[in-house]
């Protein structure tokens, strides 16, 4: 890959959750962000696929969830993200953090981490999320949620944090395929690495001297996908990857992004994913999120489907 063919940022990271019902109180009431689909997990449906974004669900707004009933919870450590953050106005945030305490969550006090005011938080099953204030970021987020005033409302991913034992072999598949820029080490003690010049949506962050590996389970990210701009493009990165022998998927069909699917050496599962379609291809832009959609081939089964999932009552 050269910089012209890089990955131009995150385009969504995707967690394991217990309970659906509380996952989208959580992420669409509590942090105000729009479901933008309910569907079903592509490769075992018979649990939930929800996804999370901006009013449109654009790529590098997105976090979406497999919520999987009786789940475990997971174990944070090496090969895993430490944490996945949010990109929130500078001046809001002192009024998330009275809206999160007041409505019980475990949230840190705001805290300088280098250059950044950052706030700390987990859902109610462990994930660690942070809120950055971030300067410049001119997304607009979604602006339909009760209770937040569009000016708060989070914007948009800001970056991922991997935690792993060493950081030579990451950073190389970082800077050398996927074409990052490595900057200089954040305040606490990870590098940081930037896509089409970095900021908020287009950052990954590598804590290295981790010694005790994680376990994928509850309350942990089960991959982290960047923005390819469109499948030809995809294509010749996947040929590239597996020129450079890294073991690379074939394309998937994800109805609302196409995707490839690879380890980076320390671990964590990345994937490559389209900017298109989209999430306005099987429902209006107006009603995202309303209505449990299937993908055509899941179609025939949809009775079977839905009397397996539990309802959810969305916002
Ligand atoms: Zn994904």
């Amino acid at each position: 890959m050269n910089d012209t063919a890089a990955p131009h940022g995150l385009h969504h990271v995707t967690a394991i959750a217990s309970d659906p019902q509380r996952n989208v109180d959580f992420y669409a009431r509590t942090l105000g962000l729009r479901l933008v689909k309910q569907t079903v997990n592509f490769d075992a449906p018979d649990s939930y696929h929800l996804y999370y974004g901006d009013a449109a669900g654009r790529p590098a707004s997105l976090l979406t969830f497999f919520p999987w009933r009786g789940v475990p919870a997971g174990r944070e450590g090496a090969g895993m993200t430490r944490a996945t953050a949010f990109s929130v106005p500078p001046e809001s945030i002192g009024w998330w953090h009275a809206r999160l305490a007041g409505l019980g969550v475990d949230v840190t006090a705001p805290a300088r981490r280098g250059d950044e005011e950052v706030l700390s938080l987990r859902d109610h099953d462990g994930l660690a999320i942070d809120l950055v204030a971030a300067e410049g970021d001119t997304r607009s987020g979604w602006d339909g949620a009760a209770g937040i005033p569009a000016e708060h409302a989070v914007r948009g991913l800001h970056s991922v944090t991997l935690a792993e034992r060493d950081l030579d072999p990451t950073a190389s598949m970082l800077t050398e395929l996927l074409s990052m820029d490595a900057g200089a080490s954040t305040a606490g003690g990870a590098v940081r690495f930037g896509m089409a010049g970095g900021g908020a949506g287009a950052v990954v962050d590598v804590a290295p001297g981790v010694a005790d590996r994680g376990w994928q389970a509850g309350g942990t990210v089960h991959h982290v996908a960047f923005r390819a701009p469109d499948l030809t493009t995809m294509t010749a990165w996947q040929h590239a990857l597996l020129d450079r022998g890294v073991p690379v998927t074939d394309v998937r069909d994800r109805q609302y992004f196409k995707s490839i699917y690879f380890r980076e050496p320390g671990g964590v599962l990345f994937e490559i994913a389209t900017d298109d379609p989209g999430f306005a291809t099987d429902e209006p832009l107006l009603e995202l999120g309303r209505a449990l959609k299937l993908p055509p081939w899941l179609e025939p089964s949809r009775e079977q489907i839905a009397a397996a999932l539990p309802p959810l009552r969305v916002p």
